[in-house]
């Protein structure tokens, strides 16, 4: 029943969290996609704008050039355009060669063309030739020159002038283009959402950032096509993809968690409500064999007795007195079983009465060890009896406690075995007056201890399973003490013996007029 409770709750769990956990994967996966794809389209725009701004103001270069009509007027209006695009540090004209014919300075810059660019231009005839060529057929090419000495790129072009100046180069401040061209635009894409930077290849240094961002955290890269030695990268503001990403998988988990859980935990509630219930059952069905045993017993008995006294067959006065003291022995037996189960019915529809008056604890106990002293003598005990001197007057139902006493005694001599030891003792304490029975029987291991208050419970094992009884005595006697507002406590060493105690608490002035 476990295994199919179990398999009941936890199955479709499996197979749900299974489910949840591929499409979670999957699901990530395609908004993973989805994220990378935008950030590339970001860095796709930023990088052709950078484009388009070179591309116009060669454009521009290209036009002063033409319209100039004598080198002075073509160089005053280059001039004035760089004055006016402080990232332009210089424009030079190249002949078809790669030997640089004129180089004209920004206001300010430094006033030759950087060595290492001079040297680069002629071992890139080919590049030229290309230039030119693209150009011919209409279509404006820029390619880029890193100058390794002054954080500087040539940007070259053919001019599509047919004169010496076939082409001509633009030398850039990478970084004051990064930072007024290329860094302007950035701040205006990346808005609310993104951070974009630009690093310095090859050690990923941070060039310019639209906001503060640390280089391990750039998810996505792009080449800066017209800076070979820098980058461009972007990342989401706050929480990168793959954060949010793991944040909704890692909560989802717990979700999925708490659920299998509380299934789990409902499992185990049905599984344990069936098992005491079937339980349950399997007690009353003892329950009914064990008092129709006890019932048939004493009957036979009696029965039995009664014919052969009524045929007058039994000439010895001595055997007449025994059998007729075994009907009263037997019928009492009934009597008291009756009782039990009137009283547990009684109790079980909650309409057992009790009538509380002043009694003397002594006296209840006395009573029943006179009514008990044939029967336990006749089993063999000769019980010890340990009354207090004095007692106080306690309120209770002197037939209830009665009753309780009497299921205790009647355990003490059911479960004793070959010990044939019963000690029944009272005693005042501060604020309480006891009555204990005692014996050296069989004991109760402590697991049993637990549950012997349960209606109809019985030890299933060794003597106790060979004696007969109904499960409802210690019921019974939890019940009354309950109604007294004491409590029945148990001692016991399996193979030792066993102590209960009923204590009934004194000044409790509501249970004189109580009724339960
Ligand atoms: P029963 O009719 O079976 O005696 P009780 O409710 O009186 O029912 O007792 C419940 C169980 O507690 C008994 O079946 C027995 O196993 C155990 N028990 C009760 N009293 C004693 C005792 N004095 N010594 C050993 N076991 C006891």
């Amino acid at each position: 029943m476990a295994v199919i409770l179990a398999l009941l709750a936890l199955l479709p769990a499996l197979l749900y969290t299974g489910y949840e956990f591929s499409s979670l994967n999957e699901n990530e996966r395609l908004l993973g996609e989805v994220y990378i794809r935008q950030l590339e389209a970001v860095l796709f725009s930023a990088n052709q704008y950078a484009w388009d701004i070179s591309n116009s103001w060669a454009g521009s270069l290209e036009l002063f050039l033409r319209e100039g009509k004598d080198d002075s007027g073509r160089d005053s209006l280059a001039r004035l355009f760089m004055q006016r695009n402080p990232a332009l540090k210089g424009v030079v004209l190249i002949d078809k060669e790669g030997n640089p014919l004129n180089y004209m300075a920004a206001p300010g810059a430094q006033p030759g063309l950087p060595v290492d660019l001079r040297a680069a231009l002629r071992s890139e005839v080919g590049m030229l030739e290309r230039l030119i060529r693209y150009r011919e057929s209409e279509y404006r090419k820029l390619e880029p020159i890193v100058s390794e000495q002054s954080r500087a790129v040539m940007l070259v072009f053919a001019t599509g002038a047919d004169g010496d100046a076939a082409a001509a180069g633009m030398v850039l401040d990478s970084d004051r283009f990064v930072r007024d061209v290329i860094g302007r635009r950035l701040m205006r894409i990346g808005g609310e959402e993104f951070v974009l930077a630009i690093l310095a290849l090859p050690s990923d240094s941070i060039l310019f950032s639209t906001s503060e961002i640390q280089p391990g955290t750039i998810q996505q890269k792009q080449a800066l096509w017209l800076f070979p030695d820098m980058q461009l990268g972007i990342r989401l503001k706050g929480a990168t993809v793959q954060e949010v990403v793991e944040a909704r998988a890692l909560r989802n988990i717990a979700l999925i968690f708490i659920l299998d859980l509380i299934l789990l935990a409902g499992a185990w509630f049905v599984y344990r409500t069936i098992k005491r219930e079937m339980e349950f059952v399997r007690m009353k069905a003892d329950f009914v064999s064990n008092v129709s045993h006890e019932l048939r017993t004493p009957l036979a008995l009696i029965r039995m007795f009664g014919e052969t006294l009524e045929m007058g067959r039994v000439k010895n006065d001595e055997k007449r007195r025994e059998y007729y003291s075994t009907i009263v022995k037997e019928s009492e037996r009934l009597t008291r079983l009756v009782n039990n189960i009137l009283d547990f019915s009684k109790m079980e529809a909650g309409k057992k009465q009790y009538h509380y008056a002043p009694s003397d604890l002594n006296a209840i106990v006395s009573a029943v060890m006179k009514t008990y002293s044939y029967h336990l003598e006749s089993k063999g005990f000769d019980p010890v009896t340990e009354l207090a001197s004095s007692l106080p007057l306690v309120s209770m139902d002197a037939e209830a406690v009665t009753e309780a006493v009497i299921n205790l005694v009647d355990n003490a001599m059911k479960y004793s075995g070959e010990s044939k030891f019963l000690r029944v003792a009272t005693r005042a304490e501060q604020d309480a007056v006891i009555v204990e029975v005692e014996d050296r029987g069989v004991g109760i291991s402590r697991e049993d201890q637990k549950k012997i208050f349960d209606t109809f419970y019985r030890v299933s094992s060794g003597l106790v399973h060979n004696t007969k009884g109904s499960g409802l005595g210690l019921s019974l006697v939890k019940h009354i003490m309950d109604a007294h507002h004491g409590k029945v406590e148990v001692e016991s060493t399996p193979g030792a013996g066993t102590l209960f105690r009923l204590v009934f608490p004194l000044n409790k002035k509501d249970i004189t007029t109580k009724q339960s």
